[in-house]
C-alpha cells in the first residue's frame, strides 16, 4: 500500500496499524487453523467504534477487501483477507456486568473465556460455545450453540442489544425498538451487515455444575451410539448432550460423551444415571465442577496452529442406518487430534424459538453432525482432507442440505443459501438496505443480488 495512505489511516485511528514486515503483523494476520496463511496489506487494530468507522471509511477510500477479525476461530478462515485491510477488534475487550438487570454489555474483541469469567464474578452466565478461546463475536452473530442452549436457547436468542457499524460507516443502535430489522438479521446473519462493536446479553443464575464426559472404546460405537439417542429423546432442558469419535490424550480411541447438568444438583444426579451406568463406560469423570472448569473442558484438545478442515451438516435424524454408518468412521481418523464424526444434540429452548424471530434457522430438535479434522502437519493434509471427505459423502443420505454456518470449511453460494433456510430471501431484501454493494463479504455471505 501507499506510505501516504497508510499514514493517514495511522492517523486516523486510535490504535495501532500494523503493514507486512512489521513487528506484531505475523502475530495477528495468523488465525488458530493453520491451513489459513493470508497476508492483509494492512491490519487495523482498533480501539472502539470510532476506529472502527475510520476503517470503513478507509477501505472505501483505498478500494480495499475488508476481513473482519474477532477471535478468528473462523475454521474457513473469514477473518483474514489476503491483500486487503484486516480490521482487528481482538483488543476491545471491555464489558460491563450489571448483576440487577443480569445483563451484560460486551465489546466484540472478548473471547468466552473473558466473558464467563467476567459475568462469574456475580454468578451468573449465558449460553456461548464451549471452547474457552472462541470469539463471543463470531460465535454469537452465527448461531452460538453451548452448554446452556437446552435451558435458555442459543447465544443469538439472549441477545438484547447491538452497536453496529453498517457498510456507510455510520453506527447504529439494533435492539427490539430501534432499527429492528437490523437487530433480526445480525441475530444469525453473522457480518453481513456491519461490524458489530458491541453486543448486549441476558444473563442467568449459575452455580456449579455437574458435568464432565463418559468414555466408551471407540469400538462399541454402534452400542453407545443407540444409547445416545435414546438417551437423547428423554433428557430435560437442564441437560445437553454431545458425543463422537475422538482419542484421549493417551491416544485411547473412544467414544465419548459430554454433558452439562445446569439444573438442581439433586435431580442432575438422577437424569445422568443412566448415562453414567450404561456400558459401564472405560471411565466416568463426571463431577460437580465450577461453570468455568466445564467451559474449559475441551480446551486442551484445540490448540492453535494445527490445520483444521470441517464438514458440517444437520442429520434427518439418528435411524439405524444412519447410526450403522457413523459407527463405521467411529476411530478411524487418521489424525489422533480429530474429532470425527461427532454430535452436539439440540434441543430445549433453542427449537422452540420460531424460524423466523431470528436470522438464524436451525430450529428443529436435531443432532448436528461434525466432522472436525484437526492434524499437526501439512505433509499429513491430503490424506486427512480425504478422509474427512470420504466420511461426508458415505454419510451424505441421511444429511439435511441445511447446516450450521459457524462449523463449515467449504463453501459457496449454495451452501450459504442452504445454511439460511427460509430466513435465506429476507436476508437478502435486508442485505439490499444495508449493504448493496457487499462491502462485507468475508463471511457466511448473503448476496444482495440473485
Ligand atoms: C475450536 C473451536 C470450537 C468451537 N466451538 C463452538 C461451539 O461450542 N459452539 C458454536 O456455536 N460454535 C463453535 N465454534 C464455531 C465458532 O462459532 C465460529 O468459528 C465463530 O465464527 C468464531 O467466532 P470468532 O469471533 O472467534 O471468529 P472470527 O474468525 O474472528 O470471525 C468469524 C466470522 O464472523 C465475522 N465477525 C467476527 N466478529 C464480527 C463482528 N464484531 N462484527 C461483524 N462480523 C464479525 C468475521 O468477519 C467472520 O466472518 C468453534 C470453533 C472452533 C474453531
Amino acid at each position: 500500500m501507499d506510505v501516504a495512505a497508510m499514514e493517514k489511516l495511522r492517523v486516523a485511528i486510535r490504535g495501532t496499524v500494523l503493514c507486512p514486515g512489521q513487528e506484531g503483523y505475523d502475530a495477528v494476520r495468523t488465525v488458530p487453523n493453520a491451513m489459513i496463511d493470508r497476508h492483509p496489506a494492512v491490519i487495523a487494530r482498533c480501539t472502539g467504534a470510532a476506529d472502527v468507522i475510520a476503517c470503513v471509511r478507509f477501505a472505501h477510500e483505498n478500494n480495499l477487501e475488508v476481513a473482519v477479525r474477532a477471535g478468528g476461530h473462523s475454521v474457513a478462515g473469514k477473518s483474514v483477507c489476503e491483500a486487503g485491510l484486516m480490521i482487528d477488534l481482538s483488543t476491545m475487550k471491555g464489558i460491563r456486568v450489571d448483576p440487577v438487570r443480569r445483563t451484560a454489555r460486551a465489546e466484540t474483541g472478548l473471547v468466552l473465556g473473558e466473558f464467563d469469567r467476567e459475568t462469574q464474578a456475580f454468578g451468573l452466565a449465558t449460553t456461548l460455545g464451549v471452547v474457552p478461546k472462541t470469539g463471543i463475536a463470531g460465535l454469537t452473530l452465527g448461531g452460538g450453540w453451548g452448554h446452556l442452549h437446552a435451558k435458555h436457547g442459543l447465544a443469538v436468542d439472549n441477545v438484547i442489544g447491538a452497536d453496529v457499524v453498517t457498510a456507510d460507516g455510520r453506527l447504529l443502535t439494533a435492539n427490539a425498538n430501534e432499527n429492528a430489522d437490523l437487530f433480526w438479521g445480525i441475530r444469525g446473519g453473522s457480518g453481513n451487515f456491519g461490524i458489530v462493536t458491541s453486543l448486549e446479553y441476558r444473563l442467568y443464575e449459575h452455580g456449579p455444575i455437574l458435568g464432565g464426559a463418559v468414555f466408551h472404546p471407540a469400538a462399541k460405537a454402534l452400542e453407545v451410539l443407540k444409547f445416545f439417542r435414546d438417551y437423547s429423546t428423554t433428557i430435560p432442558d437442564e441437560l445437553v448432550i454431545q458425543g463422537g469419535s475422538f482419542n484421549l490424550p493417551d491416544g485411547t480411541p473412544v467414544f465419548g460423551i459430554a454433558a452439562c447438568w445446569c439444573g438442581d444438583p439433586s435431580e442432575g444426579e438422577k437424569v445422568l444415571k443412566p448415562l453414567r451406568a450404561f456400558g459401564p463406560p472405560i471411565a466416568d469423570a463426571i463431577t460437580t465442577m465450577s461453570y468455568l472448569q466445564l467451559q474449559g473442558m475441551f480446551e486442551a484438545f484445540f490448540p492453535p496452529g494445527r490445520l483444521t478442515y470441517v464438514k458440517s451438516n444437520f442429520l434427518r435424524g439418528l435411524t439405524d442406518d444412519a447410526m450403522q454408518a457413523l459407527s463405521e468412521f467411529c476411530g478411524k481418523s487418521p489424525s489422533p487430534f480429530s474429532f470425527a464424526p461427532f454430535l452436539e444434540h439440540w434441543h430445549g429452548a433453542a427449537t422452540r424459538v420460531p424460524v423466523t424471530d431470528t436470522a438464524f434457522p436451525h430450529r428443529q430438535h436435531s443432532y448436528n453432525l461434525m466432522l472436525w479434522s484437526n492434524w499437526e502437519s501439512p505433509s499429513e493434509t491430503e490424506k486427512n482432507v480425504r478422509w474427512t471427505r470420504e466420511c461426508w459423502n458415505a454419510l451424505r443420505p441421511y444429511l439435511v442440505e441445511g447446516s450450521y454456518g459457524n462449523y463449515v470449511s467449504d463453501e459457496g453460494d449454495a451452501s450459504a443459501r442452504a445454511a439460511y433456510g427460509q430466513n435465506y430471501d429476507r436476508l437478502v431484501a435486508l442485505k439490499k438496505k444495508y449493504d448493496p454493494s457487499n462491502f462485507f463479504h468475508m463471511n457466511h455471505n448473503v448476496r444482495p443480488t440473485p
